[in-house]
């Protein structure tokens, strides 16, 4: 997963960054609000990890202006301030989570990944996904290849979801690793890749998934 460090604390910050980074992540680490907002808005992550007290501003205002903006990457707030008003606050202004320092790394881990699963099961999306002879239920989760139901597994279902979702717009590896196997290793994408494009067959010759060579994969509509 592509991570957004907003963490001003220099010790701090090389930690969770170098920790993140250990444990299989992208990490891109800011210490200013400002340059949070101009990260944020300018790229694409999965999850953002947020101090609340910055040198410029307070991540809170950082929280609420990503929410306004419509964005709804899930946010882990990171804080040494403990009280219960601060955490409702921190939630109320759209947080995802929170975590007091000092806290454990894997504990940190474990709860933006668990936060990024379930923002994706939470994220309003239309019921059918559809593109290249392809419809997808997400709430059946039934797949339908030109009129014939197939059978995927939960990762071969999860990839296709993400590029149906995205349709016209190439995925990178990463991304899909980390929307539809966050827990598992890079080599095995290509086999779910590969099982994936064997079960939805041909059009005129060509994959309905096409590889972008050394960037990602695409559906085309
Ligand atoms: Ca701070």
């Amino acid at each position: 997963m592509n991570v957004c460090l907003v963490e001003d604390d220099l010790l701090l910050g090389r930690a969770l960054k170098a920790f993140l980074e250990d444990n299989g992540q992208q990490v891109i680490w800011v210490r200013m609000a400002a340059d949070a907002r101009d990260r944020l808005h300018d790229e694409e992550f999965d999850a953002a990890l947020v101090d609340l007290g910055l040198p410029d501003g307070e991540g809170i205002d950082l929280v609420k202006q990503l929410r306004r903006q419509g964005n709804h990457l899930p946010i882990l707030i990171i804080t040494a301030r403990d009280t219960v008003n601060s955490r409702i606050e921190g939630l109320n202004a759209g947080a995802d989570d929170y975590l007091v320092k000092p806290f454990d790394n894997s504990e940190m881990l474990a709860r933006l990944r668990a936060n990024l699963r379930r923002g994706r099961s939470w994220a309003a999306e239309p019921e059918i996904l559809s593109g290249a002879g392809l419809a997808v239920d997400t709430h059946s989760r039934k797949v339908r290849c030109d009129e014939s139901e197939i059978s995927l597994s939960p990762t071969e279902f999860a990839i296709l979801c993400e590029l149906l979702r995205r349709k016209n717009h190439v995925r990178t590896r990463r991304q899909l690793e980390s929307v539809a196997m966050p827990d598992s290793d890079s080599q095995s994408l290509d086999t779910h890749m590969s099982n994936l494009r064997r079960k939805l067959g041909r059009v005129n010759g060509n994959d309905r998934i096409r590889t972008v060579r050394g960037v990602g994969y695409v559906i085309d509509d």
